[in-house]
Formats: C-alpha cells, sequence, structure tokens
C-alpha cells in the first residue's frame, strides 16, 4: 500500500555519532545529542563498576535517604520533565505529567525497600545458616521509546536500591528525559557514575550493554523480536535478563456486563499513548447478543476522540512516534476495510486516526500481531469457552480485562486466560506496588511490585559451624 502525503519530506541522514530527536507532532528536530559506541560503553561499566562498590558500601539508611533526595527532586521538576516527554515522545501533558509522577513514586516506594530488603536464618544442625542478599553490580537498563520516563525508572529505581550501580540506555528517538533524569539524581547527591545515561543505537550501544563481561543483568523492554536477540546474546554469560515485550491484549466483553460503560473505557484502553503501549487492549471480543448493541455505543465514543497537539490540555491522543512506526501503522489497515473511524490531523506530524476494524478474520495479521497504534479489532464470540479461547489465540500473554456482573465468570476467565496483568471491569495494568510482567513471549520475569528489589540481587547461603571445621 502506498501514501502520498505531501507533508513528508525525505527525512535527512543522521551522522553514525548523534542521534537527532524529533518532536513526532511537528516532525521538527528539537535536539541533537551524541550517540555512544561500544568503547562509551566500556568506559562507562569501568566507571559504574567503581562507583557500585561505594554505594554498596553505604549503610542502608543513608542509601535510602539518597533515593528519596532524588524522588523529591523529580517531584520538583515534574511540570519540565513532563513537558521534555511531550516534546520528545508526543505523549499528552496529562499522561506525561502522570509519568513524571509514576518515576518519583517508584523512588520513593524503592527507597522504603532498601532497609526492608533481607534475608533469611534457617535452622541447621551444628551452626548457623544465613541467607545474603547481595548486590549484582552493573545493571545495564534497555528502554523504548512508548513510556521513556516510567520505563527507565522500573528498572533503575529497585536496582539502585538494591545496592547495583545502573548503566541505562534510551531508545534512539528518545533520550531527553532519561538524560535530564540522570542529571537530577547527581544534583540530588547520588554518586558519580551510579546512574549513567548513554543514548545510542540499540545494535551499537544496546548490543555492547548486552555483551559486556561487566554488565550482571540486562533490563530489556522492547519489540519481542529484538528481546530474543538480546536473550540469545546473555546466555552467552548466562547473564540474568529481565525481559519485557509485546502484547496483543483481550477486552472481553461479556453480554451480562455493564455495557455502557465498558463501551465508554474501551477507547482509551487501546488510545492511550496513540495505541503504542504494550498493554494495550487491540482485542476487543464481544459476546454475541450484545456485538451490535455495543459497536453502536462504541462507535461515538471513537468518533469522539480529540486527536492533535499534544500540549494542548484537551487533548486525548496524540500522534505516533515516528515516519516509521506510521509506516508500520498503515501496512496493517486497509483504508476501506469496514469499521469505526476518528479524526486525526493532517500532518506535518505522525498522525493515525483512532481505528476499530470489523468483520475481521481472527486469523488475520491485524488480529494477531502487535500493530503498536491506534488500531483495535473486534471479534464477536459464542461463550465463555470461545473467548477464553480467542483471547489466549496470540503468542502474547502480557494484559487484559473482561467485562462482566458475574463473580464466578470474572474469577473463571482471570485463570483461563494465560496474561500477567489482568482486570475485571476496568483496563488498569499498572501500579508500582504491584507485580507486572508477561506470559508466553510477552517477557521473562517480574517488575515493580514487592519483590522488586529481590530480582536485582543473588542469594548466597553462609553455613557458620558451631561445632569446630570438621562440620
Ligand atoms: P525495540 O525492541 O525496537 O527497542 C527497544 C530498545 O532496544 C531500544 O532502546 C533499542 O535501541 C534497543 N535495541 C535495539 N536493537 C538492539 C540490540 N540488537 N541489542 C540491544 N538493544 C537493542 O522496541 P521499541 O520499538 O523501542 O518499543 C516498542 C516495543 O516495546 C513494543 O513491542 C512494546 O510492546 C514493547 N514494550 C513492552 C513493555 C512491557 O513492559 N512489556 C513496555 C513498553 C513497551
Amino acid at each position: 500500500m502506498s501514501h502520498e502525503h505531501e507533508h513528508e519530506p525525505e527525512p535527512e541522514p543522521e551522522p553514525a555519532h548523534e542521534l537527532q530527536v524529533r518532536n513526532p507532532a511537528t516532525e521538527e528536530v528539537v535536539a541533537t545529542v551524541p550517540a555512544a559506541d561500544a568503547a562509551d560503553v566500556h568506559a562507562a561499566v569501568v566507571r559504574a563498576t567503581r562507583a557500585q562498590e561505594r554505594w554498596a558500601a553505604l549503610a542502608p539508611g543513608d542509601r535510602a535517604r539518597l533515593l528519596r533526595r532524588f524522588a523529591v527532586a523529580v517531584d520538583e521538576h515534574r511540570e519540565e520533565l513532563a513537558r521534555s516527554e511531550v516534546l520528545e515522545a508526543g505523549h499528552t501533558i496529562g499522561n506525561a505529567r502522570w509519568e513524571a509522577g509514576n518515576v518519583r513514586d517508584l523512588l520513593d516506594y524503592a527507597a522504603g525497600g532498601v532497609e526492608r530488603l533481607t534475608g533469611r536464618q534457617i535452622p541447621v544442625a551444628g551452626g548457623l545458616d544465613v541467607t545474603i542478599l547481595e548486590p549484582l553490580g552493573v545493571v545495564g537498563v534497555i528502554a523504548p521509546w512508548n513510556f521513556p520516563m516510567p520505563i527507565a525508572a522500573w528498572g533503575t529505581a529497585p536496582a539502585l536500591a538494591a545496592g547495583n550501580a545502573v548503566i541505562l540506555k534510551p531508545a534512539e528517538t528518545t533520550p531527553l528525559t532519561a538524560l535530564r533524569l540522570a542529571q537530577l539524581a547527581l544534583e540530588a547527591g547520588l554518586p558519580q557514575d551510579l546512574f549513567q545515561v548513554l543514548p545510542g543505537r540499540g545494535p551499537v550501544a544496546g548490543a555492547a550493554l548486552v555483551e559486556h563481561p561487566g554488565v550482571a543483568k540486562i533490563v530489556f523492554t522492547g519489540s519481542t523480536a529484538v528481546g530474543k536477540q538480546v536473550w540469545a546474546k546473555g546466555a552467552d554469560r548466562l547473564k540474568r535478563v529481565t525481559l519485557e515485550l509485546g502484547g496483543k491484549s483481550p477486552n472481553i466483553v461479556f453480554a451480562d456486563a455493564d455495557l455502557e460503560a465498558a463501551a465508554a473505557a474501551a477507547p482509551m484502553s487501546f488510545l492511550d499513548n496513540s495505541g503504542q503501549d504494550c498493554c494495550a487492549r487491540t482485542r476487543i471480543l464481544v459476546q454475541r447478543p450484545v456485538h451490535e448493541r455495543f459497536l453502536e455505543l462504541l462507535t461515538p465514543a471513537i468518533e469522539s476522540v480529540r486527536v492533535g497537539d499534544p500540549a494542548d490540555e484537551q487533548t486525548q491522543m496524540g500522534p505516533l512516534i515516528s515516519r516509521p512506526q506510521l509506516e508500520r501503522v498503515r501496512s496493517y489497515v486497509d483504508p476501506d476495510a469496514p469499521g469505526i473511524r476518528g479524526k486525526a490531523p493532517e500532518g506535518p506530524g505522525y498522525w493515525f486516526p483512532p481505528t476499530v476494524l470489523t468483520g475481521v478474520d481472527p486469523r488475520a495479521r491485524v488480529a494477531v500481531e502487535e500493530v503498536f497504534g491506534p488500531v483495535a479489532v473486534v471479534l464477536p464470540f459464542d461463550d465463555e469457552e470461545q473467548a477464553v479461547a480467542l483471547a489466549n489465540a496470540t503468542d502474547y500473554g502480557l494484559a487484559g480485562s473482561l467485562w462482566t456482573r458475574d463473580v464466578g465468570r470474572a474469577l473463571r476467565v482471570s485463570r483461563a486466560v494465560r496474561a500477567g496483568n489482568l482486570s475485571v471491569n476496568s483496563h488498569s495494568s499498572v501500579r508500582y506496588w504491584t507485580p507486572f510482567g508477561g506470559f508466553k513471549q510477552s517477557g521473562v520475569g517480574r517488575e515493580l511490585g514487592p519483590d522488586a528489589l529481590t530480582a536485582f540481587t543473588e542469594t548466597k547461603n553462609v553455613f557458620i559451624s558451631t561445632e569446630g571445621p570438621a562440620q
């Protein structure tokens, strides 16, 4: 499919040693930052290793205090960070403020865990047995562009709290908020080199982090395809790896649901962040008796979504991140396919209208692959069994929602859907104090929640004999 748009000049080639940051709402270059190469990554690992030793030697209370000061610094610069996220990622200003607040909350939560990160004493004969949770060392965090600030913090905050150093590689398109977070950490008093941000290209700086022997763990958030490469490369050194990957999440609407509420909530469950959300509920499964009525309710809700300037307080949906992403989304949607379409600006900027496709074959690419744009499909189903089968009929298993008034059904279906984050009569997936992560090809490991710090430690068991050397 080809699309000719008069507002789309050929992008200029980018020099290898720098990254150009574009405002996705205008296509203007708003900043240029140096791009790290393998030598920069190596130098950063050497510095981080030294900083980590000093950091781990601090009293836990002192580490916690410094992380709280970092949280305060983020809070004091919340509006500035949010504006920066609007500029580089095209997020609506309301969402961007929430994201900066999420970083602050996460730092606070992680700080609260420092003194509670304790091992165990296990009864043994002839001595004392203790487990010690030790930091891993240097942790590499590789972040995507869709939530540059929160996802940077999801890995960084608990890793630092558990006594590690962090090298963060933000996505090529969105390095600005990450760089600012590193400055704020220094201003808050965190040791030099403890938290370093290295913008760079994935196959260069990202790959160098994954391959570096001095990096103990990689926290990767991004596409399933790159996640598999990261896991395979990390396996050479049996590196600890957490993978947060793609999704194609179902939104199951049963006939007994509060249909008005389900239809009102459905649009932003896949249009938030222009659909560039790993938890986006892009497969709307509707029980056949209410299918027509649901579409009647959904149509005005989709058509009235306000798409435009993300800095405008009234805007509900901004642009896509980049031209390649816009082309990718277009490749999934036949302009003549039946469905519901909202409005979007013409350009410049990477705009795509809210789109709900009907009459789609459940096995079609658009029904099973992650589009990562404001596109959902509606698929009818007959009974609970079919709903679960459809919900599970993708390689992904990140999130999902179900709408019903029947408590028994809510529990049965929640247990039967193979996904890490489910919500009943809600689309809420992310809370910094509850675990988050994927089943199947949506990932490996969990982030956030009460076990977040433990994931950045090694357990060491020490047996101390009280009976002399023979034991
Ligand atoms: P991507 O995989 O293209 O890139 C992610 C990061 O990996 C970037 O920083 C990139 O520079 C880096 N990278 C690329 N090639 C690399 C390599 N060979 N070695 C090491 N690093 C490399 O993903 P994206 O397009 O930036 O992000 C979108 C994807 O992220 C979607 O699939 C989305 O579902 C997923 N995502 C998942 C979660 C989650 O928590 N499960 C959250 C947000 C986004």
